[in-house]
């Protein structure tokens, strides 16, 4: 698998696919172009055979027609002739008007059997004189007594007539004519030659030609080919049409017969010429292609928009925005891939920035997001074959070291720290890291980046870094146990596991004891007695803190009711505030009303604040133990010494009593020098009028150099061990009775 790609995106989703897609249009195009050719030549086909036909019977038709016009003609003609023949004598015009009008014909010229015109219905060409090689000069001479001609073009009128001619006999003969020029024009629509010549006025059609039943061209567009038989062998293969290329020219060919009165005469035979389909057929065909490729490329785009798309998601999903580093469910995914191929061991490093929240706070998110960008651009600079950088969560990197031993992973810790302690980062970055090799063994990821989480957690103060170990695990366990026992206990406000112990704090000159510190006390089902310091830091953590204060101040406060009740309000009871505690904005108004309610005098609760709180937010702080102190509550500065001290601040801190961490009183009986420092810090509280507790008295020669001091009270287990509730109250009255 490859690191730093886009996870997830298989190109073979989208690939596959589009070669499916692209062999089907390869396939759709050549079908779609041979449908295309088939269709057309077909139609082009069926076309030709009909056009064949309709021809065939046009011709058929017009041959029937030509025989039954001329044939009614004929007859008028014929009629007309045989009635004249019958005539006695010589015809004069005025007789030829009256039997062209009986007759129901046009002309009728009377001829002197010379060939001249002697009288005429019409009045006209009287003395006109027939010559060789006129029609009538052909019948004249004929032996013949009666004739009727065909329709043709009368040479003096220049229009068309049917004539007949018949002789008397006296050789004078007569010729009638009947009007014939609509009739022939309706004749030679039918005439085979002009049928022939208007198809070829087709620009598809190469020639038509008429075929008689001997297979010889009687009528064709090509008029040397008039007189040449057909071979009859290509007519009869030819019957349904071919297709065949000729002088370089493709063309399909058919031959329709004709029939007359359903009896075949002879063969109609068109040769197309197929340019022009093949035309329509090449366009259709691009069309067909065009229409093919912008399909093709619209599909295209949608399956590379829906990659791009998905892609992006991918990247949404598996990169962080920030840093454009992968992120922790790429990690996972990359992790888990990799455990199950390679069994090399691996080794994690969280790396976490300890101040980025503050560096938020106080510059500002965009100069937030610049630092990370500027950590991930330096954690890049690991990236090798065997490191790679993958972004945790908001201030926290993973490292992940492939084929890892001992040596790479600490020169990979020590790399990233003087990466990070370099003066190029302003602000001043803080960081540390939880460490945990992978062992070869398979492991699930959600229990390796647990592990590295738990390493991180157990950085303590000295150290950048820990590495994981079992026992960080089991502390981690610890911690719950402890923490659900701890919320349990609060629940069920239950004294018995969760409880003070009061430690009496005694004034040192007259040994009488002026307050009592409430010691905090857990009692586990599982681990017994437990630490405050160990279940405390756990509350803060958990952020239980706030309920367990109030529900152990309201314990101190029970007990503060019962010294009053027994005339000990002059003793205080010192109780110990967590820092987290203190910064809650209601702290003020929650202390006035557990006071309130249980009716105490403040001046009898003290409130135990370690040094290092003030430091946090020295301020606000200070602010609120003004107000405390108002309230005629006293405060005292716990372990004093142990964090930042400043002494100068002294001065303006809401303050009554210092109590001097015991590593002072410690090293009184020492030879360090730390054994004149208790001196200096007595006098010091002094000077700001405070008075000074002595903690962890454990001895008589440190309670007397204490007292020599002029260290106003102590507190140990010299003077006395934290003791149970019910046995303060004996003590008191113990020491009273001593008195
Ligand atoms: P601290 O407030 O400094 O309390 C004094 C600690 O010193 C107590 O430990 C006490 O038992 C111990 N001590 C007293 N005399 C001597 C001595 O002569 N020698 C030695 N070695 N130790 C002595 P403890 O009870 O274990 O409490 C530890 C710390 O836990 C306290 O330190 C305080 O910071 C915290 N703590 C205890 N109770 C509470 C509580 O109710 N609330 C909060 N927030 N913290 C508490
Ligand atoms: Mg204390
Ligand atoms: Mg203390």
């Amino acid at each position: 698998m490859k690191y730093n790609k886009v996870k997830a995106i298989d190109i073979n989703i989208f690939l596959i696919p589009m070669i499916i897609i692209s062999v089907l249009f390869v396939f759709l195009s050549i079908f779609l172009s041979n449908q295309i050719n088939t269709y057309y030549t077909n139609m082009m086909q069926k076309e030709s055979n009909k056009l064949a036909r309709n021809t065939s019977i046009m011709l058929s038709k017009s041959s029937a027609a030509f025989d039954t016009i001329n044939e009614f003609m004929t007859k008028r003609v014929l009629d007309a002739a045989k009635e004249l023949k019958n005539h006695k004598g010589n015809l004069t015009s005025e007789e030829l008007i009256k039997y062209a009008y009986q007759l129901n014909v046009d002309v009728i010229y009377f001829y002197n059997p010379q060939g001249e015109i002697l009288a005429s219905n019409s009045g006209e060409f009287i003395g006109f004189k027939t010559f060789d090689g006129h029609p009538v000069e052909r019948f004249r001479t004929s032996d013949l007594s009666l004739f009727v001609e065909d329709i043709r073009l009368d040479n003096e009128t220049s229009l068309h007539f049917k004539y007949a001619y018949v002789r008397f006999d006296d050789g004078y003969f007569v010729q009638i004519g009947i009007y014939a020029e609509d009739v022939f024009q309706y004749l030679t629509a039918f005439d085979q030659q002009n049928i022939i010549d208007d198809l070829k006025n087709d620009e598809s059609i190469l020639s038509i030609s008429i075929i008689d039943k001997k297979y010889r061209i009687t009528s064709s567009s090509d008029l040397d080919s008039i007189g040449l038989n057909v071979d009859q062998k290509r007519l009869v293969q030819s019957n349904e049409g071919v297709l065949y290329q000729t002088n370089g020219i493709e063309v399909y060919e058919v031959f329709a017969p004709i029939n007359l009165n359903s009896v075949n005469v002879g063969f109609l035979n068109i040769q197309y010429k197929l340019d022009a389909t093949k035309d329509i057929i090449r366009n259709m065909t691009q069309f067909g292609f065009v229409l093919l490729i912008s399909f093709y490329i619209i599909v295209l785009s949608i399956v590379y928009s829906s990659y791009k798309k998905n892609k992006q998601l991918i990247e949404l999903a598996y990169y962080d925005t920030l840093t454009k580093l992968p992120n922790i469910d790429y990690f996972k995914y990359y992790l888990e891939e990799n455990l199950k191929k390679d069994k090399s061991v691996k080794t994690i490093i969280l790396v976490n920035c300890i101040n980025f929240k503050r560096i938020n706070m106080s510059y500002g998110y965009k100069e937030g997001d610049f630092v990370l960008q500027k950590m991930a651009e330096k954690l890049k600079l690991l990236n090798s074959k065997q490191c790679k950088i993958f972004k945790f969560n908001a201030d926290r990197f993973i490292v992940l070291i492939e084929n890892s031993d001992n040596k790479d992973t600490l020169n990979t810790i020590r790399e990233i720290e003087t990466m990070f302690s370099s003066t190029e980062f302003k602000p001043d970055l803080d960081i540390n890291m939880g460490v945990v090799e992978i062992e070869k063994v398979k492991q699930d990821v959600d229990d390796i980046l647990r592990d590295v989480s738990i390493a991180l957690n157990n950085v303590d103060n000295n150290q950048k870094y820990a590495i994981f170990d079992a026992k960080m695990e089991q502390s981690l366990h610890r911690e719950d146990v402890i923490e659900e026992e701890l919320k349990e206990a609060l629940r069920t406000r239950d004294n018995k596991r969760i409880y003070f112990q009061y430690q009496p704090i005694f004034k040192l000159d007259d040994h009488s004891i002026v307050s009592f510190e409430a010691l905090a006390r857990l009692n586990t089902k599982h681990y017994g007695l437990v630490s405050p310091i160990e279940f405390i830091d756990i509350a803060e953590r958990k952020h239980i803190i706030v309920p367990l204060g109030e529900y152990l101040l309201n314990e101190a406060c029970l007990l503060i009711r019962k010294l009053e009740n027994e005339g000990f309000e002059h003793i205080k009871i010192a109780v110990n505030i967590s820092g987290i505690q203190v910064m809650q904005d209601e702290f003020v108004y929650s202390v006035e009303r557990i006071l309130k309610k249980h009716r105490i005098n403040p001046t009898q609760l003290e409130l135990e604040i370690t040094e290092s709180v003030y430091m946090q937010d020295f301020i606000s702080i200070n602010q609120k133990l003004f107000q405390l102190r108002e309230m005629g509550i006293s405060i005292s500065m716990d372990d004093f010494g142990t964090g930042f001290s400043s002494f100068y601040r002294l001065k303006e801190t809401y303050l009554d009593i210092l109590k001097m961490d015991r590593y002072f009183i410690k090293n009184i009986d020492s030879n360090l020098d730390d054994k004149h420092i208790s001196k200096d810090i007595i006098s010091i509280a002094h000077k700001y009028h405070l008075k000074c507790v002595a903690e962890g008295i454990e001895n008589v020669y440190q309670l007397e150099k204490l007292k020599n001091y002029k260290c106003d009270y102590g507190q140990g287990y010299f003077l006395s061990y934290p003791i149970d509730e019910d046995l303060v109250l004996d003590k008191l009255k113990q020491i009273k009775r001593v008195k």
